[in-house]
């Protein structure tokens, strides 16, 4: 990971990994997710790499029925919502991303606070693969 260059083209490398990285402040010890090149609390530039464990916890989440549309080119729409949610991090940050296996027939079943679990969801094949983040129940 010595090349890791902290941009949105690393993050996504790592994610096709099956990897969770983002990046540590080394002055003040703050971690982001994604990462970034640039610590928001302290202004330092000096970033390392840091694995996240992928555990977390529902922070917020919303049933989308009408999609981005490359979310509708994966299948995605009225007749086939999913959800999009905020998730704490067990390390501190929070992101956002799909979260698979909420019973959305019966959202009051779904209580803010479960835990969650990082997992990569694979789209496409051969060329157009591509690997996503998301969260599961
Ligand atoms: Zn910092």
């Amino acid at each position: 990971m010595s090349d890791f260059d902290f941009t949105s083209t690393a993050f996504s490398a790592q994610l096709a990994e099956k990897k969770l990285v983002g990046s540590r402040c080394k002055n003040c010890g703050r971690v982001s997710l994604p990462p970034r090149l640039l610590c928001q609390h302290c202004r330092s530039f000096e970033m390392e790499p840091f694995v996240f464990s992928g555990k977390g916890k529902l922070a917020a989440f919303s049933v989308i029925y009408y999609g981005p549309t490359f979310m509708k080119n994966f299948g995605y729409g009225p007749k086939n919502p999913y959800v999009s949610g905020i998730v704490d991090l067990e390390e501190g940050p929070r992101i956002s991303a799909q979260i698979l296996g909420l019973d959305i027939e019966h959202p009051d079943n779904i209580t803010i606070g479960d835990p969650l679990t990082a997992t990569f969801i694979e789209r496409g094949e051969d060329d157009s693969r591509q690997v996503f983040l998301g969260f599961q129940v």
